[in-house]
Protein backbone atom coordinates (compact mmCIF):
# COMPACT_ATOMS: atom_id res chain seq x y z
CA UNK A 1 0.00 0.00 0.00
CA UNK A 2 1.21 3.27 -1.08
CA UNK A 3 0.14 6.02 1.27
CA UNK A 4 2.96 8.63 -0.46
CA UNK A 5 0.09 10.76 -2.44
CA UNK A 6 -1.28 11.61 0.74
CA UNK A 7 1.61 13.91 2.08
CA UNK A 8 -0.22 17.11 1.69
CA UNK A 9 -2.90 15.21 4.58
CA UNK A 10 -0.35 14.17 6.89
CA UNK A 11 -2.36 13.34 9.87
CA UNK A 12 -4.75 11.31 7.43
CA UNK A 13 -1.94 9.69 5.79
CA UNK A 14 -0.56 8.20 9.40
CA UNK A 15 -4.22 6.49 10.25
CA UNK A 16 -3.99 5.07 7.09
CA UNK A 17 -0.98 3.67 7.68
CA UNK A 18 -1.12 2.49 11.47
CA UNK A 19 -4.70 1.08 10.17
CA UNK A 20 -3.57 -0.72 7.64
CA UNK A 21 -1.14 -2.73 9.77
CA UNK A 22 -4.12 -3.81 12.33
CA UNK A 23 -7.24 -3.73 10.08
CA UNK A 24 -7.68 -5.60 7.32
CA UNK A 25 -7.20 -3.48 3.85
CA UNK A 26 -7.32 -0.83 6.49
CA UNK A 27 -10.99 -0.06 6.23
CA UNK A 28 -13.69 -2.37 4.84
CA UNK A 29 -16.50 -2.00 2.28
CA UNK A 30 -17.40 1.35 0.97
CA UNK A 31 -14.92 3.45 3.06
CA UNK A 32 -12.38 1.76 1.58
CA UNK A 33 -9.65 4.47 0.34
CA UNK A 34 -8.78 2.92 -2.50
CA UNK A 35 -12.52 3.67 -3.54
CA UNK A 36 -11.81 7.33 -2.84
CA UNK A 37 -10.92 9.94 -5.42
CA UNK A 38 -7.58 11.74 -5.74
CA UNK A 39 -6.26 13.83 -2.41
CA UNK A 40 -10.11 12.85 -0.52
CA UNK A 41 -9.53 12.68 3.35
CA UNK A 42 -10.49 9.40 4.67
CA UNK A 43 -10.83 10.20 8.51
CA UNK A 44 -13.18 13.21 9.39
CA UNK A 45 -12.52 14.87 13.03
CA UNK A 46 -15.64 16.60 12.97
CA UNK A 47 -18.92 17.93 11.59
CA UNK A 48 -21.54 20.95 12.25
CA UNK A 49 -24.40 21.70 9.96
CA UNK A 50 -23.41 20.92 6.17
CA UNK A 51 -19.82 20.86 7.11
CA UNK A 52 -17.22 18.64 7.53
CA UNK A 53 -13.30 18.64 9.07
CA UNK A 54 -10.77 16.59 7.76
CA UNK A 55 -8.35 15.43 10.76
CA UNK A 56 -5.48 17.79 8.70
CA UNK A 57 -8.07 20.61 9.56
CA UNK A 58 -9.50 21.34 5.98
CA UNK A 59 -13.24 22.06 5.86
CA UNK A 60 -15.51 21.56 3.01
CA UNK A 61 -19.25 21.53 2.71
CA UNK A 62 -20.44 18.06 2.45
CA UNK A 63 -23.21 16.67 -0.54
CA UNK A 64 -22.92 13.17 0.92
CA UNK A 65 -24.17 13.43 4.47
CA UNK A 66 -22.64 10.66 6.36
CA UNK A 67 -23.85 8.49 2.95
CA UNK A 68 -27.63 9.54 3.88
CA UNK A 69 -27.81 9.45 7.60
CA UNK A 70 -27.32 13.40 7.95
CA UNK A 71 -30.61 14.65 7.11
CA UNK A 72 -31.13 17.98 9.43
CA UNK A 73 -27.35 18.79 9.99
CA UNK A 74 -24.28 17.50 11.53
CA UNK A 75 -24.80 17.93 15.68
CA UNK A 76 -28.63 19.30 14.96
CA UNK A 77 -29.34 21.48 18.74
CA UNK A 78 -32.86 19.74 18.98
CA UNK A 79 -31.41 16.33 18.29
CA UNK A 80 -28.48 16.36 20.55
CA UNK A 81 -30.18 17.44 23.39
CA UNK A 82 -32.55 15.07 23.38
CA UNK A 83 -29.25 12.55 22.74
CA UNK A 84 -27.52 14.33 26.20
CA UNK A 85 -30.85 13.51 27.54
CA UNK A 86 -31.00 10.53 27.05
CA UNK A 87 -27.31 9.64 27.90
CA UNK A 88 -27.57 11.75 31.01
CA UNK A 89 -30.07 8.50 32.16
CA UNK A 90 -29.09 5.31 30.13
CA UNK A 91 -28.92 3.99 26.43
CA UNK A 92 -28.01 0.13 26.50
CA UNK A 93 -30.36 -1.25 29.83
CA UNK A 94 -31.48 -4.36 30.61
CA UNK A 95 -34.28 -4.09 28.40
CA UNK A 96 -35.96 -0.65 26.38
CA UNK A 97 -36.56 2.69 27.70
CA UNK A 98 -39.95 4.44 27.12
CA UNK A 99 -38.26 5.62 24.28
CA UNK A 100 -39.26 2.26 22.31
CA UNK A 101 -43.37 2.87 22.64
CA UNK A 102 -43.31 6.57 22.24
CA UNK A 103 -40.97 6.04 18.89
CA UNK A 104 -43.15 2.93 18.18
CA UNK A 105 -45.98 5.07 18.21
CA UNK A 106 -44.82 7.79 16.27
CA UNK A 107 -43.07 6.04 13.70
CA UNK A 108 -46.27 3.77 12.96
CA UNK A 109 -48.73 7.16 12.63
CA UNK A 110 -46.35 8.66 10.46
CA UNK A 111 -45.43 5.73 8.02
CA UNK A 112 -48.15 5.70 5.70
CA UNK A 113 -48.84 2.04 5.15
CA UNK A 114 -47.65 0.65 8.38
CA UNK A 115 -49.59 -1.28 11.17
CA UNK A 116 -46.71 -1.95 13.01
CA UNK A 117 -42.98 -1.76 13.54
CA UNK A 118 -39.86 -3.62 14.78
CA UNK A 119 -36.33 -1.56 15.19
CA UNK A 120 -33.17 -2.61 14.48
CA UNK A 121 -29.79 -0.91 13.71
CA UNK A 122 -28.76 -1.68 10.75
CA UNK A 123 -29.87 -1.14 7.09
CA UNK A 124 -29.03 -4.54 6.47
CA UNK A 125 -30.81 -5.85 10.00
CA UNK A 126 -33.69 -4.36 8.03
CA UNK A 127 -33.62 -5.78 4.51
CA UNK A 128 -32.70 -9.34 5.96
CA UNK A 129 -35.99 -9.01 8.81
CA UNK A 130 -38.22 -8.05 5.91
CA UNK A 131 -37.01 -11.44 4.00
CA UNK A 132 -36.92 -12.95 6.70
CA UNK A 133 -40.86 -11.98 7.77
CA UNK A 134 -41.95 -12.58 3.63
CA UNK A 135 -40.58 -15.97 4.20
CA UNK A 136 -42.37 -16.80 7.45
CA UNK A 137 -45.78 -15.49 6.20
CA UNK A 138 -45.92 -17.40 3.41
CA UNK A 139 -44.20 -20.09 3.91
CA UNK A 140 -42.36 -19.64 0.62
CA UNK A 141 -38.57 -19.11 -0.16
CA UNK A 142 -38.34 -17.54 -3.17
CA UNK A 143 -37.37 -13.90 -3.16
CA UNK A 144 -37.19 -11.50 -6.28
CA UNK A 145 -34.52 -8.38 -6.33
CA UNK A 146 -33.18 -6.01 -9.13
CA UNK A 147 -29.79 -6.92 -10.79
CA UNK A 148 -27.37 -4.72 -8.86
CA UNK A 149 -29.75 -3.03 -6.26
CA UNK A 150 -27.56 -3.03 -3.04
CA UNK A 151 -29.69 -4.15 -0.09
CA UNK A 152 -26.88 -4.64 2.51
CA UNK A 153 -23.97 -6.75 3.23
CA UNK A 154 -24.68 -10.18 4.38
CA UNK A 155 -24.14 -13.11 2.25
CA UNK A 156 -27.85 -12.93 0.55
CA UNK A 157 -26.71 -9.56 -0.94
CA UNK A 158 -23.42 -8.39 -0.35
CA UNK A 159 -21.95 -7.01 -4.17
CA UNK A 160 -18.59 -9.10 -3.22
CA UNK A 161 -18.91 -13.06 -4.00
CA UNK A 162 -15.67 -13.65 -2.00
CA UNK A 163 -17.18 -15.89 1.15
CA UNK A 164 -20.76 -16.44 -0.29
CA UNK A 165 -21.78 -19.54 -1.16
CA UNK A 166 -24.26 -20.85 -4.19
CA UNK A 167 -27.27 -22.05 -1.30
CA UNK A 168 -26.81 -18.45 0.55
CA UNK A 169 -28.71 -17.06 -3.02
CA UNK A 170 -29.98 -19.65 -4.14
CA UNK A 171 -33.94 -18.75 -3.62
CA UNK A 172 -33.25 -15.07 -5.30
CA UNK A 173 -34.25 -14.14 -8.47
CA UNK A 174 -33.18 -11.45 -9.89
CA UNK A 175 -35.18 -8.74 -12.34
CA UNK A 176 -33.96 -5.32 -14.25
CA UNK A 177 -35.66 -2.46 -12.27
CA UNK A 178 -38.22 -0.42 -14.28
CA UNK A 179 -38.26 -3.22 -16.89
CA UNK A 180 -42.21 -5.32 -16.86
CA UNK A 181 -41.39 -8.01 -18.95
CA UNK A 182 -37.99 -9.27 -16.78
CA UNK A 183 -40.15 -8.89 -13.77
CA UNK A 184 -42.95 -11.20 -15.19
CA UNK A 185 -40.29 -13.73 -16.32
CA UNK A 186 -38.94 -13.73 -12.89
CA UNK A 187 -42.54 -13.92 -11.27
CA UNK A 188 -43.10 -17.00 -13.63
CA UNK A 189 -39.70 -18.41 -12.56
CA UNK A 190 -40.66 -18.31 -8.82
CA UNK A 191 -44.18 -20.06 -9.93
CA UNK A 192 -46.19 -20.83 -6.24
CA UNK A 193 -42.88 -19.84 -4.15
CA UNK A 194 -42.80 -16.88 -4.44
CA UNK A 195 -42.26 -15.21 -1.02
CA UNK A 196 -41.86 -11.69 -1.63
CA UNK A 197 -40.39 -8.82 -4.23
CA UNK A 198 -38.00 -6.20 -2.83
CA UNK A 199 -37.53 -2.78 -5.00
CA UNK A 200 -35.37 -0.07 -3.91
CA UNK A 201 -37.20 3.25 -3.67
CA UNK A 202 -35.92 4.44 -6.66
CA UNK A 203 -32.51 2.91 -8.63
CA UNK A 204 -29.49 4.21 -7.52
CA UNK A 205 -27.09 1.46 -8.49
CA UNK A 206 -23.42 2.58 -7.55
CA UNK A 207 -21.98 3.94 -10.89
CA UNK A 208 -24.93 3.74 -13.01
CA UNK A 209 -27.63 6.49 -13.96
CA UNK A 210 -30.15 6.91 -11.27
CA UNK A 211 -33.97 5.76 -12.21
CA UNK A 212 -36.82 6.98 -10.58
CA UNK A 213 -39.63 4.04 -10.66
CA UNK A 214 -42.53 3.96 -13.59
CA UNK A 215 -45.69 4.19 -12.44
CA UNK A 216 -46.34 1.11 -14.74
CA UNK A 217 -43.31 -0.62 -13.12
CA UNK A 218 -44.69 0.28 -9.13
CA UNK A 219 -48.26 -0.68 -10.30
CA UNK A 220 -46.49 -4.07 -11.65
CA UNK A 221 -44.38 -5.26 -8.46
CA UNK A 222 -47.74 -4.43 -6.47
CA UNK A 223 -49.63 -6.70 -8.71
CA UNK A 224 -47.76 -9.56 -8.83
CA UNK A 225 -46.93 -9.01 -4.70
CA UNK A 226 -50.58 -8.99 -4.44
CA UNK A 227 -52.16 -11.63 -7.19
CA UNK A 228 -49.28 -14.26 -5.75
CA UNK A 229 -49.95 -13.31 -2.28
CA UNK A 230 -46.23 -12.48 -1.96
CA UNK A 231 -44.89 -9.57 -0.02
CA UNK A 232 -43.73 -6.13 -1.57
CA UNK A 233 -40.57 -5.17 0.41
CA UNK A 234 -39.88 -1.83 0.02
CA UNK A 235 -36.14 -0.70 0.59
CA UNK A 236 -36.27 3.01 1.82
CA UNK A 237 -32.80 2.26 3.80
CA UNK A 238 -31.31 5.25 1.46
CA UNK A 239 -34.39 7.24 0.53
CA UNK A 240 -36.74 7.50 3.70
CA UNK A 241 -37.25 10.73 4.29
CA UNK A 242 -35.94 12.52 1.89
CA UNK A 243 -38.42 12.21 -1.16
CA UNK A 244 -41.65 12.03 0.92
CA UNK A 245 -42.56 11.49 4.71
CA UNK A 246 -44.90 8.53 4.58
CA UNK A 247 -42.71 6.60 2.32
CA UNK A 248 -41.03 7.36 -1.07
CA UNK A 249 -43.60 5.30 -3.56
CA UNK A 250 -46.92 7.25 -1.78
CA UNK A 251 -46.90 10.32 -4.80
CA UNK A 252 -46.94 6.99 -7.13
CA UNK A 253 -50.26 5.70 -4.99
CA UNK A 254 -48.09 2.30 -4.25
CA UNK A 255 -47.80 1.32 -1.02
CA UNK A 256 -45.79 -1.46 -0.17
CA UNK A 257 -46.20 -4.52 2.53
CA UNK A 258 -43.21 -4.41 4.51
CA UNK A 259 -40.52 -1.67 4.45
CA UNK A 260 -36.69 -1.20 5.20
CA UNK A 261 -35.73 2.00 6.92
CA UNK A 262 -32.34 3.41 8.45
CA UNK A 263 -30.11 5.37 7.41
CA UNK A 264 -31.89 9.37 8.04
CA UNK A 265 -34.46 8.21 10.57
CA UNK A 266 -32.31 8.65 13.51
CA UNK A 267 -30.13 11.93 12.11
CA UNK A 268 -26.96 9.76 12.35
CA UNK A 269 -27.35 7.78 14.94
CA UNK A 270 -27.50 3.92 14.65
CA UNK A 271 -31.37 2.61 14.54
CA UNK A 272 -33.52 0.92 11.65
CA UNK A 273 -36.55 0.00 11.50
CA UNK A 274 -38.82 -2.31 9.63
CA UNK A 275 -42.65 -1.36 9.35
CA UNK A 276 -45.67 -3.76 7.88
CA UNK A 277 -48.91 -4.10 7.41
CA UNK A 278 -51.56 -6.09 10.00
CA UNK A 279 -51.58 -9.02 7.71
CA UNK A 280 -47.95 -9.85 8.37
CA UNK A 281 -48.09 -8.94 12.06
CA UNK A 282 -48.53 -12.63 12.86
CA UNK A 283 -45.45 -13.68 10.92
CA UNK A 284 -43.38 -11.07 12.25
CA UNK A 285 -43.76 -11.80 15.97
CA UNK A 286 -42.91 -15.39 15.46
CA UNK A 287 -39.80 -14.88 14.04
CA UNK A 288 -36.43 -15.16 16.14
CA UNK A 289 -34.79 -11.56 15.34
CA UNK A 290 -32.63 -9.52 18.24
CA UNK A 291 -29.33 -8.28 18.68
CA UNK A 292 -27.53 -6.66 21.97
CA UNK A 293 -28.10 -3.07 21.44
CA UNK A 294 -31.30 -2.83 19.11
CA UNK A 295 -33.74 -1.50 21.69
CA UNK A 296 -30.74 1.68 22.76
CA UNK A 297 -32.47 4.28 24.22
CA UNK A 298 -30.07 7.25 22.74
CA UNK A 299 -31.06 6.48 18.76
CA UNK A 300 -34.19 6.19 19.45
CA UNK A 301 -34.55 9.50 21.45
CA UNK A 302 -32.78 10.97 18.75
CA UNK A 303 -35.40 9.11 15.98
CA UNK A 304 -38.49 11.35 17.80
CA UNK A 305 -36.47 14.44 17.80
CA UNK A 306 -36.53 13.87 14.43
CA UNK A 307 -39.46 13.48 13.55
CA UNK A 308 -40.38 16.36 15.77
CA UNK A 309 -38.59 18.76 13.73
CA UNK A 310 -39.27 16.83 10.31
CA UNK A 311 -43.13 17.54 11.83
CA UNK A 312 -42.28 21.37 11.69
CA UNK A 313 -41.12 21.61 8.35
CA UNK A 314 -41.54 21.32 5.07
CA UNK A 315 -38.11 19.41 4.60
CA UNK A 316 -38.56 17.53 1.13
CA UNK A 317 -39.51 21.41 -0.09
CA UNK A 318 -36.22 22.62 1.11
CA UNK A 319 -34.14 19.49 -0.20
CA UNK A 320 -35.75 20.03 -3.38
CA UNK A 321 -35.26 24.39 -3.75
CA UNK A 322 -31.44 23.15 -2.43
CA UNK A 323 -31.57 20.49 -4.92
CA UNK A 324 -32.78 22.35 -8.24
CA UNK A 325 -30.28 25.22 -7.64
CA UNK A 326 -27.61 22.85 -7.40
CA UNK A 327 -28.55 21.03 -10.82
CA UNK A 328 -29.58 24.15 -12.33
CA UNK A 329 -25.72 25.56 -11.86
CA UNK A 330 -24.08 22.59 -12.84
CA UNK A 331 -26.27 22.32 -15.70
CA UNK A 332 -25.27 26.04 -16.94
CA UNK A 333 -21.54 25.37 -16.14
CA UNK A 334 -21.51 21.91 -18.02
CA UNK A 335 -22.47 23.87 -20.74
CA UNK A 336 -20.43 26.89 -20.75
CA UNK A 337 -17.65 25.00 -20.27
CA UNK A 338 -18.53 22.61 -23.32
CA UNK A 339 -18.48 19.62 -21.05
CA UNK A 340 -21.27 16.89 -21.24
CA UNK A 341 -22.62 15.23 -18.23
CA UNK A 342 -25.24 13.30 -17.47
CA UNK A 343 -27.19 14.84 -14.00
CA UNK A 344 -29.70 11.66 -13.07
CA UNK A 345 -31.94 11.05 -9.96
CA UNK A 346 -34.43 13.16 -7.43
CA UNK A 347 -32.40 16.56 -7.44
CA UNK A 348 -32.43 15.97 -3.56
CA UNK A 349 -30.15 12.92 -4.29
CA UNK A 350 -28.33 13.62 -7.00
CA UNK A 351 -25.58 12.21 -9.54
CA UNK A 352 -23.66 13.70 -11.94
CA UNK A 353 -21.88 11.73 -14.57
CA UNK A 354 -19.81 12.65 -17.45
CA UNK A 355 -20.45 11.61 -20.65
CA UNK A 356 -17.61 8.84 -22.27
CA UNK A 357 -16.15 8.35 -19.25
CA UNK A 358 -16.39 4.48 -18.96
CA UNK A 359 -13.11 4.59 -16.15
CA UNK A 360 -14.13 7.37 -14.28
CA UNK A 361 -11.80 9.21 -14.84
CA UNK A 362 -13.09 12.60 -15.57
CA UNK A 363 -15.61 12.42 -12.70
CA UNK A 364 -12.59 11.31 -10.33
CA UNK A 365 -10.67 14.55 -11.55
CA UNK A 366 -13.73 16.31 -11.45
CA UNK A 367 -14.54 15.45 -7.87
CA UNK A 368 -11.13 15.48 -6.57
CA UNK A 369 -10.59 19.42 -8.30
CA UNK A 370 -13.92 20.18 -6.32
CA UNK A 371 -12.89 18.57 -2.95
CA UNK A 372 -9.67 21.17 -3.41
CA UNK A 373 -12.17 24.22 -3.61
CA UNK A 374 -13.87 22.98 -0.39
CA UNK A 375 -16.95 20.77 -1.80
CA UNK A 376 -17.24 17.48 -1.06
CA UNK A 377 -19.05 15.30 -3.94
CA UNK A 378 -18.90 11.87 -5.41
CA UNK A 379 -18.42 10.49 -8.81
CA UNK A 380 -20.12 7.44 -8.85
CA UNK A 381 -22.81 7.64 -5.59
CA UNK A 382 -25.64 9.74 -5.39
CA UNK A 383 -25.61 12.36 -2.96
CA UNK A 384 -27.52 13.45 -0.73
CA UNK A 385 -29.03 17.10 0.22
CA UNK A 386 -30.07 17.96 4.04
CA UNK A 387 -31.82 20.51 5.77
CA UNK A 388 -28.43 22.67 6.83
CA UNK A 389 -27.71 22.96 3.41
CA UNK A 390 -28.87 26.50 2.33
CA UNK A 391 -28.75 28.61 -0.86
CA UNK A 392 -25.38 30.32 0.08
CA UNK A 393 -23.96 27.13 0.46
CA UNK A 394 -24.91 25.79 -2.47
CA UNK A 395 -23.65 28.74 -4.47
CA UNK A 396 -19.79 27.91 -2.65
CA UNK A 397 -20.66 24.30 -4.09
CA UNK A 398 -21.09 25.80 -7.52
CA UNK A 399 -18.11 27.95 -7.24
CA UNK A 400 -15.91 24.94 -6.58
CA UNK A 401 -17.98 22.82 -9.09
CA UNK A 402 -17.03 25.60 -11.90
CA UNK A 403 -13.75 25.47 -10.45
CA UNK A 404 -13.49 21.92 -11.24
CA UNK A 405 -15.01 22.09 -14.77
CA UNK A 406 -12.81 24.75 -15.43
CA UNK A 407 -9.68 22.29 -14.82
CA UNK A 408 -11.73 19.53 -16.40
CA UNK A 409 -11.88 21.84 -19.66
CA UNK A 410 -8.19 22.48 -19.83
CA UNK A 411 -7.06 19.06 -19.10
CA UNK A 412 -6.97 16.07 -22.54
CA UNK A 413 -9.72 14.65 -20.38
CA UNK A 414 -12.74 16.82 -21.63
N1 LIG B 1 -30.33 -0.77 1.49
C1 LIG B 1 -29.97 0.34 0.85
C2 LIG B 1 -30.83 0.88 -0.25
C3 LIG B 1 -28.79 1.01 1.20
O1 LIG B 1 -28.44 2.13 0.56
C4 LIG B 1 -28.01 0.51 2.26
C5 LIG B 1 -26.75 1.18 2.71
N2 LIG B 1 -26.11 1.95 1.78
C6 LIG B 1 -28.44 -0.68 2.89
C7 LIG B 1 -29.61 -1.28 2.50
C8 LIG B 1 -27.65 -1.29 4.01
O2 LIG B 1 -27.61 -0.44 5.10
P1 LIG B 1 -26.45 -0.58 6.20
O3 LIG B 1 -25.18 -0.17 5.54
O4 LIG B 1 -26.85 0.33 7.30
O5 LIG B 1 -26.44 -2.01 6.63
Amino acid sequence: MNFTNFHSNPKDASLRERAFKVVPSGMTGHLDASVLPEGYPQYFERGQGCHLWDVDGRKFIDLMCSWGPNLLGYRHPIIEQAVQRQQAIGDCLNGPTPRFVELAEQFVERSAHADWVMFQKNGTDATTVCLTIARAATGKRKILVATSAYHGADPWCTPRPAGVTAEDRAHLIYYTFNDLQSLQQAVDQAGSDLAGIMVSGFKHDMAQKLEMPTQAFANSVRDHSSKAGAALILDEVRTGYRLHKGGSWEPLGIRPDLCAWSKAIANGYALSAVTGIDSLRDAAAHIFTTGSFWAGGVAMAAAIATLEVTDQIDLVNHLELMGNHFRQGIEKQAADHGIKVNQSGPVQMPLILFDDDKDFSKGLKFCAHALSNGAYLHPKHNMFLCLAHTMDDIDLVLQATDKAFQALSQSTLR
